[in-house]
Parts: C-alpha cells; structure tokens; sequence
C-alpha cells in the first residue's frame, strides 16, 4: 500500500490557527479514504502550538528552507517567535512519512507550513510569494513529491506512476 500524507485540515480536523478545519470533497480524496491510503499530519500540532493558534507567517518574503537553515525566522501575528515549533513540525512529520514508506504529499496550500505554491510573505497583507512553507521545503527536500489541495488529479496520476 502506498500511502498519501495528507494536512489534517483538509480531513476536515479543526485543527488550523482559527480553530477550524478546511475540509476536501474531492473524489480523489474521497477514494484514498476509502482505500485507507491517507495518513493525517498537522505538523503545527506535531511541533506543540495550541489550537487556536495566533496566525504566523515567515519573514520578509523567505520561505520554508531558509528557516530550515537557520536564515528565518517563523514569527506569530503578536510578535513571537514560532521557528522552532515549526520546525520541530516538520521534523515530525518528516518521521511519519518515513516511517510508512510515504513519497507523496498533498498539503493546504498558502500556510507557513504546508503551503507549496504559494505563502504569505510576512507583512501581514495577504501578500502572496511564491515560496514553501517549512513542512512542505523539509518533504521535498527529503525527496517527497508535495502536491496542494488544487492538485488532487496530478497527485492522482503522480501516486499511480509509482506503480
Ligand atoms: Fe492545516 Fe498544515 Fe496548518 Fe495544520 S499546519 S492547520 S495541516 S495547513
């Protein structure tokens, strides 16, 4: 069985900054449900933030694998500084995967830690840059393919690839 990490939130979990969830009704979600192909993660959760959260975003524009390497920090709304539950995070959910053989994930696209095309560059503006979150940089970098919630069909034909 090949399985799919999937961000808790598009399982419908409550589990985002606002306290709620961001539930999927996509047939190719819907399907690996029901092949029992889907491993849930919150890597915010997984690294120790509460629920609800303050919202947090990566500093001046960087993205998920310069906070990897020390270069940014993840800061909340209020000013404190998240960075190392974030990456504690996605360390976790780096040793989920790996510990069920998983190459593929599908992540919420635009969060600080599961985004994949896109993230909000710091400022707190809705400014989108195209960049990862720390969850999303630390899967691809371990070589795991991680797809958004607008990809389900190339996530799709990507999971069949591998046969
Ligand atoms: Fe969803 Fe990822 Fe944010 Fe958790 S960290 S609420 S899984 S987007």
């Amino acid at each position: 069985m090949q399985y799919v990490l999937v961000s808790a939130c598009l399982l419908g979990e409550p589990v985002r900054y606002n306290g709620q969830g961001k539930e999927s009704g996509h047939p190719v979600l819907a399907q690996w449900r029901t092949e029992g192909r889907v491993v849930a993660v919150c890597p915010e959760v997984a690294g120790g933030l509460p629920t609800p959260r303050p919202p947090a975003e990566i500093r001046a524009g960087l993205g998920g694998l310069a906070v990897l390497r020390g270069e940014a920090p993840v800061l909340a709304k209020e000013g404190s500084d998240v960075t190392l539950a974030f990456v504690h995070g996605a360390e976790q959910a780096l040793a989920l995967a790996r510990s069920k053989g998983i190459q593929l994930a599908v992540l919420k696209e635009g969060s600080p830690s599961c985004g994949s095309g896109y993230i909000y560059d710091g400022s707190y503006s809705g400014t989108r840059v195209v960049e990862q979150g720390v969850t999303a940089a630390c899967l691809q970098a371990a070589g795991i393919a991680v797809f958004s919630e607008l990809q389900w069909d190339e996530a799709a034909a990507y999971l069949a690839n591998l046969g």
